[in-house]
């Protein structure tokens, strides 16, 4: 598919996410062709900026991401950019903006094509979404929106956004995304899962003892603390990148590749999610801020947050599902800030077998998303020169040069996009179903946080979190493989 013929509009064309991964991305994606000579694209913010001098911020983003570029390329990429200052809560400068659209659709014979992508505030999606519609934004083709995370605060949030943006859009043209599915590895857990008998033969609870996944981050709340304040590592990381992770682990083997079946088995396995009660909450979930090295409130005293504050730097905690090939195997996760490295990793843990040779390591399989992208499998073996069993790693991994080639997420899904390919993308109604697990864990701490004993872990900065996270295994012989 090459040389798509579309006008995009990117809302927050002046943010940092615009800047950092969209504009760099849409170059890599010009230079191969799939977008070309009949593509717009009009970045908006409130600045009053010119057409040139977005060129210019463009430009720049990609001399920043790329180490060699032809300039005449770069030049003619950035040429494709015009820039529309907007207010998004002012509905007068819709009507320009679709005005500008339609012009540039005429110049580019863009055929109608409009790609419409949020990349602001979560607060304001629903009012661009509502003044696409009542302004009539949309083009005589193909009208496809991209919606950045968080989608929604929790249930109800969520579903008055989707209901102002299918007043538009189609599901089918509603690209809900999550930069974790763009990434190599979590792209290589259904390959990993469905290609091998090793693997695929051993995926149930007959073999499966656990699995852990861990989202940690090295940096605190930055200059975010505002905004972290009213989310909380629960919203911000587990209802989304953790929850899809997880999907993607348990549910069963779609009957092809298609968007479609995909998201069949990953909407399967979501009926059968275990929503906790609020003493199961209380179990199997832990909650935690960060202190400071002095073992002060270091949460708590960063700027814009609450001194009082009961909002999670960290959560770990565990679901299960009935039906799929590994129901009714415990899946642990935790995320946090201030860990002691930057790592997303998950480990599927295996029963043990009895063996004449007494005890032996668990075959543990373990996925490195992030920083490094590998998996390993735990194999026992002899010792060479004294009795007892030794434990090596068979490691898969790529070279540099290999790694070198791997395409950013936002790249590979804004591919997707437009190669109007939704199966790493999020659908309304598995999204829907993780609120309602979020929400049952956000309701049982709101109740704790009102009756006045909020259990809220502390634990010391770049370690591995409040100790508490290791009793809610299911037993003794449980713990987290990742210290
Ligand atoms: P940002 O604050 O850097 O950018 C926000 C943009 O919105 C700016 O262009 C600003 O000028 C514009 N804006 C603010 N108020 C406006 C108004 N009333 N009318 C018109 N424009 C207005 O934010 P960001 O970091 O780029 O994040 C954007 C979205 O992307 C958020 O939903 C965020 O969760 C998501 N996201 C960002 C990143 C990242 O790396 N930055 C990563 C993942 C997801």
């Amino acid at each position: 598919m090459k040389n798509i013929p579309v006008i995009m509009i990117i809302f927050g064309g002046s943010g940092d996410l615009a800047h950092r991964k969209l504009y760099p991305s849409l170059f890599n994606l010009y230079e191969q062709g799939l977008i070309h000579d009949n593509f717009a694209v009009i970045g908006t913010a409130r600045r009053p900026w010119s057409h040139e001098y977005l060129r210019e911020q463009v430009s720049d983003a990609i001399h920043e991401t790329h180490d060699q570029v032809d300039e005449n390329e770069v030049k003619a990429f950035a040429s494709h950019f015009y820039y529309q200052s907007h207010d998004v809560t002012n509905v007068e400068h819709y009507v320009t903006l679709k005005k500008l659209a339609q012009e540039l659709d005429d110049r580019y014979s863009a055929q109608g094509n409009r790609l419409f992508y949020m990349a602001m505030a979560p607060r304001f999606f629903g009012t661009i979404a509502t003044h696409i519609n009542d302004q009539h934004l949309t083009g005589s083709g193909f009208n496809r929106i991209v919606v950045e995370k968080p989608f929604g605060h929790d249930l109800a949030s969520a579903e008055q956004l989707n209901k102002e943006i299918t007043a538009s859009f189609d599901e089918n043209d509603i690209f809900r995304i999550d930069h974790y599915l763009g990434k190599e590895m979590i792209q290589n857990i259904m390959p990993m899962r469905f290609t091998n008998p090793l693997i695929k033969n051993i995926w149930s609870g007959e073999y499966i003892k656990n699995i852990q996944i861990t989202l940690a981050e090295r940096l605190g709340v930055e200059a975010r603390g505002g905004y972290y304040d009213t989310s909380g590592a629960l919203r911000d990381m587990v209802q989304n990148h953790i929850f899809q992770i997880i999907t993607l682990l348990a549910m069963p083997e779609p009957k092809d590749l298609s968007s479609d079946s995909v998201h069949q088995a990953k909407q399967e396995l979501l009926k059968s999610l275990i929503i906790p009660t609020p003493e199961e909450v209380k179990k199997n979930f832990v909650r935690g801020q960060y202190l400071g090295s002095d073992t002060t409130f270091a949460y708590k005293k960063e700027p814009n947050v609450d001194p009082d504050s009961t909002t999670e730097t960290y959560v770990a905690g565990k679901t299960k599902f009935t039906s799929g090939p590994i129901a009714g195997v415990p899946i642990y996760f935790r995320t946090g800030k201030e860990f002691k490295e930057k790592k997303t990793r998950i480990d599927i843990v295996l029963k043990h077998i009895n063996n004449p040779y007494g005890q032996a390591h668990s075959n543990n399989i373990t996925i490195e998303v992030d920083p490094e992208s590998k998996i390993y499998i735990t194999i026992n073996g002899k010792k060479i020169d004294e009795p007892g069993i030794r434990r090596e790693d068979l490691t898969y991994v790529f070279s540099k040069e290999e790694m070198a080639k791997v395409p950013d997420g936002y790249e590979r899904l804004l591919h997707d996009v437009f190669a109007n390919d939704s199966t790493n993308f999020t659908h309304w109604s598995e999204l829907k179903r993780y609120w309602e697990f979020i929400d049952a864990v956000e309701d049982a701490w709101q109740k704790e946080n009102e009756a006045g004993n909020p259990e809220i872990a502390q634990y010391l900065p770049y370690r591995m979190g409040p100790k508490e996270a290791d009793n809610i295994f299911e037993s003794p012989t449980e713990h987290w493989i990742y210290e």
